[in-house]
């Protein structure tokens, strides 16, 4: 199956000269929703082990939520402005097409508890670089952002001092 077939290209979404990857194909097929989670999971080194798989609100709860399990690690959700309700940590970022706030429950991670992130696509790199740094600030320790698709002409596998990886490149 290629899951490369399943995710189509939304042009001028969700602004003019943006060309929007839109998933809902994917995730609507139930044999690449599962081949897709396990694939993402391979991603991550059998020798690491994961304790918590962070989220990135909306579309990284989806499959963030399936690789936790395929990791036996706990989910966070990381939110944006506003969402989450007990005490945040907040940070701000600058998006392909905008700029947001994303937030972290302070409790959610322990100082030393190693962390994949994982969200659908790598743009720029300012989302998951503001995610490294919220679980930073936490004391959790990145081990790696992982991705379904990466936009290699943005370069935002550069801004991320951590190991980054995805299945698909475009
Ligand atoms: P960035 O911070 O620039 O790496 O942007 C990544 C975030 O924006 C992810 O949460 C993506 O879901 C979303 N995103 C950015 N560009 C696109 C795109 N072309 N298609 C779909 N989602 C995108």
């Amino acid at each position: 199956m290629n899951i490369h077939e399943l995710i189509r290209d939304i042009p001028d979404f969700p602004k003019r000269g943006i060309v929007f990857k839109d998933m809902t194909p994917l995730l609507a097929n139930s044999e690449a929703l599962v081949l897709c989670a396990d694939r993402l999971a391979r991603l991550c080194p059998d020798a690491i082990i994961i304790d918590k798989v962070i989220g990135i609100e909306a579309r990284g709860f989806i499959l963030g939520g399936m690789l936790a399990e395929r990791l036996n690690a706990g989910f966070i959700p990381v939110r944006k402005k506003g969402k989450l309700p007990s005490e945040v940590n907040s940070k701000s970022y600058g998006l392909e097409y905008g700029k947001d706030v994303l937030e972290i429950h302070k409790d959610a991670i322990t100082a030393g508890e190693r962390v994949l992130i994982h969200d659908d696509v790598l743009a720029t790199g300012g989302t998951a670089q503001a995610v490294c740094d919220l679980v930073e600030e936490l004391g959790g320790i990145v081990m790696q952002c992982n991705f379904i698709m990466e936009l290699d002409f943005l370069n935002g596998r550069d801004k991320l001092v951590t190991k980054v990886a995805s299945l698909l490149s475009y």
